[in-house]
């Protein structure tokens, strides 16, 4: 009788761990150095990085790409790479401008809308990997495309992470694809995690840098007045207004959070955040013995960029300027005030409910963002929209992307009807 008790607590631990890791995403072995690519949102500050060091270092061929209303640097691009396939999603953005631009390139193939992007991402056939840096959970369904056709995806969207973890993690273990993160602090964490990670309980802790945003110095009570301009003023990233929002109220640092547990399958208990400000540390893992590897670089994105798109290989241009070490800044790190950054918080408590929260979560901070942006709402009332869509909705679990899509739906849903808006 003892020893069956004990073989059922046993299976009770086993299961409640195995309820917080899970298998990493990466598939790295799988991957190869990218010769021809998709880009997926080519105006953002991803894609123009990502187009800079196409045109300055790299042989690597565009072959199709995608903006969402910015089609003002379509021609250019088009001319200049000999782009074959071009979706533009905003579909009022393609009305106003699909005519002129077919008159001018009969040559390339259109698309338009989000079904267009899932279209152009099956029609580029000669692409072997898939960047996507679309904003939102926009890039969920052209992203699962890609890994059903085998693709490498370079992943500058966390959003697709955050919001369909489960469904992500099974696509890809039943393809030939592989996952490289963009983000910066994934992949400098993905470059000392590379070689540990086939040694069992080597890595004790997954470690995330974040600034600390425009407010690291504010007290609470300041942070209450925030101004939009102030919000936007980040002290070390240039970025899209929407991760600008994100990262001041550390939002952003508590959605990659969520993306590094589902990228490296390591649980929330060994996933951990601080602040340095700087930006040259973007990564850390902490050994099981008590050592760290850390990864270091000028905060630009044109590393992760570059490495991602490179991998397997090693990038082989150095990015100007080179800095010296005895030219870094001092490598200090702060705790985060939970107080401060109450988003922080729940982004953590979404990742460990699991299931559909992550979504739920992520589905509101898109709609709460927007709002802030539109001056309809203060910066400290984010969070607390996330906290009342999380509790306002029922979480599930599975891994078919319906119940994703649907609490993603939901959350948005409930959210405009709150602040009296015509449901898109
Ligand atoms: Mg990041």
């Amino acid at each position: 009788m003892r020893c069956y008790l004990q073989f059922h607590l046993a299976l009770f631990i086993f299961i409640l761990c195995m309820a917080d890791s899970n298998t990493p995403l990466l598939y790295q072995n799988r991957a190869k150095p990218t010769s021809t690519l998709t880009l997926l949102g080519a105006s953002g500050s991803v894609g123009s990085t990502t187009i800079d060091y196409l045109e300055r270092n790299s042989s690597i061929k565009l072959e199709a790409i995608s903006v969402h209303r910015s089609t003002g640097i379509l021609s250019r691009l088009i001319r200049k790479h000999s782009i074959e396939k071009v979706c533009i999603t905003d579909t009022t953005a393609a009305t106003g401008s699909l005519l002129d631009l077919k008159r001018e390139f009969p040559q390339v193939e259109f698309f338009s809308g989000p079904t267009g992007l899932i279209q152009m991402v099956e029609a580029a056939q000669k692409s072997d990997t898939v960047l996507t840096a679309v904003v939102g959970a926009a890039g969920i369904n052209a992203t699962l495309k890609a890994i059903d056709l085998g693709k490498k995806i370079a992943l500058a969207n966390k959003e697709t992470l955050v919001t369909a973890g489960p469904v992500i993690a099974s696509r890809l273990e039943n393809s030939e694809s592989s996952l490289i993160p963009v983000d910066s602090e994934h992949n400098a964490i993905f470059q000392v995690y590379t070689g540990r990670d086939h040694i069992p309980d080597s890595i004790s802790q997954v470690i995330l840098t974040a600034s600390g945003g425009p407010f690291r110095d504010w007290s609470v009570s300041e942070i209450q007045n925030a101004t939009r301009e102030q919000v936007l003023n980040h002290p070390t990233w240039s970025m899209g207004p929407k991760i600008t929002v994100d990262s001041a109220g550390m939002i952003n640092k508590g959605l990659e959070l969520i993306e590094a547990h589902f990228l490296f399958g390591v649980p929330y208990r060994s996933i951990q955040a601080v602040i340095h400000r700087d930006s040259y540390v973007h990564g850390m893992i902490r050994t099981s013995d008590g050592g760290y590897l850390i990864a270091v670089s000028r905060p630009d994105m044109v590393y992760p960029v570059a490495h991602a798109l490179c991998y397997p290989a090693a990038v082989p241009v150095a990015h100007d300027p080179v800095v010296e070490p005895a030219d870094w800044p001092s490598l200090s790190f702060e705790k985060i005030d939970p107080a401060k950054y109450p988003g922080f918080g729940l982004c953590t408590q979404a990742g460990k409910t699991g299931g559909t929260a992550p979504a739920i979560l992520n589905a509101a901070n898109e709609v709460a963002v927007s709002l802030f942006l539109q001056n309809r709402i203060r910066f400290t009332d984010i969070p607390d929209l996330l906290e009342w869509t999380l509790n306002s909705i029922n979480i599930e679990t599975g891994t078919e992307l319906g119940i994703f899509v649907e609490a993603d739906q939901k959350a948005r849903a409930l959210l405009h009807e709150r602040y009296g808006d015509s449901l898109q």
